[in-house]
């Protein structure tokens, strides 16, 4: 087993509200700066620019996981992460056709960019990213789970667009791999709120600008670096009782992420 440093919560200039310097390339060197050995880039509602990281990660030798910021409707943030592109590409599709068609208003909200990883635009992404689609957390962390992928509500102790400000509390009966936390000394205060008791906090940075990047980290024992070692690894701390001894912030910002 060795210790691998994981921020799997990145946005890029895809997301409306990500910084426009947030471009595969970028992120992918900041990574490798910053020493972290597996990222994922997770733009609302959509993967496309992982694809680009990915190639770039490949060599630099940054393992870059295929993400996603889904926004359910009941207007929950869960992060989706595959291994492979087309598996992550299918789960875009599936997600595009359930958000309302409405536009994007780039002064508004921001451009979302599909860039290459040259730095050069492939695409406008013209349907406003920033909604739900229509599908259930629950339908969608099924969907998620039968194709191989992580599902880790996100933010857990956000007041906006998370399960806990949503629904409540964090159901039973879902099978999530984590709940990731922005500050890990809330879980205690978040712990009645939480029907499930061996699922294991995690925390990512939610990076929208690169100085953000790897600002909270969780080091995870894996087997193999992929989304079953993770899973795997995730489920072991689980079952040592919500083990948070992975969880690293590095910094806190008191700049929004949405
Ligand atoms: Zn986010
Ligand atoms: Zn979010």
């Amino acid at each position: 087993m060795e210790g691998f440093s994981c921020d799997l919560h990145i946005h890029s200039t895809l997301s409306p509200c990500g910084d426009l310097e947030m471009s595969p390339r970028n992120i992918v060197s900041k990574a490798k700066e910053l020493g972290l050995d597996i990222i994922a880039i997770s733009d609302h509602n959509m993967t496309e620019n992982s694809f680009y990281a990915h190639e770039l990660g490949e060599k630099s030798g940054v393992l870059v996981l295929f993400g996603m910021e889904l926004q359910t409707e009941e207007e929950v943030h869960v992060l989706a992460v595959f291994d492979s592109f087309e598996t992550a590409f299918l789960f875009q599709k599936t997600v595009y056709d359930l958000l309302p068609p409405v536009k994007n208003d780039p002064d508004f909200f921001g451009d979302q960019v599909v860039v290459d990883g040259n730095d050069r635009i492939v695409r406008f992404e013209d349907r406003l990213l920033l909604n739900s689609a229509q599908i259930s957390i629950t339908a969608a962390v099924s969907w998620i789970k039968s194709h191989g992928g992580l599902a880790i509500p996100c933010h857990i102790d956000s007041p906006t667009f998370s399960v806990i400000s949503q629904l409540g509390y964090v159901p039973e009966g879902i099978p999530f791999d984590a709940l990731e936390i922005r500050d890990i000394k809330n879980a205690h205060a978040l712990a009645p709120l939480i029907l499930q008791r061996h699922v294991p906090f995690v925390t990512f940075s939610d990076a929208h600008y690169l100085q953000d990047i790897g600002r909270r980290t969780t080091r995870l024992d894996l087997g193999e670096p992929s989304c079953k070692g993770i899973e795997r690894a995730l489920k072991a701390l689980g079952d040592n009782d919500g083990n948070l001894s992975g969880c690293t912030s590095t910094k806190e910002t008191t700049r929004y992420d949405g």
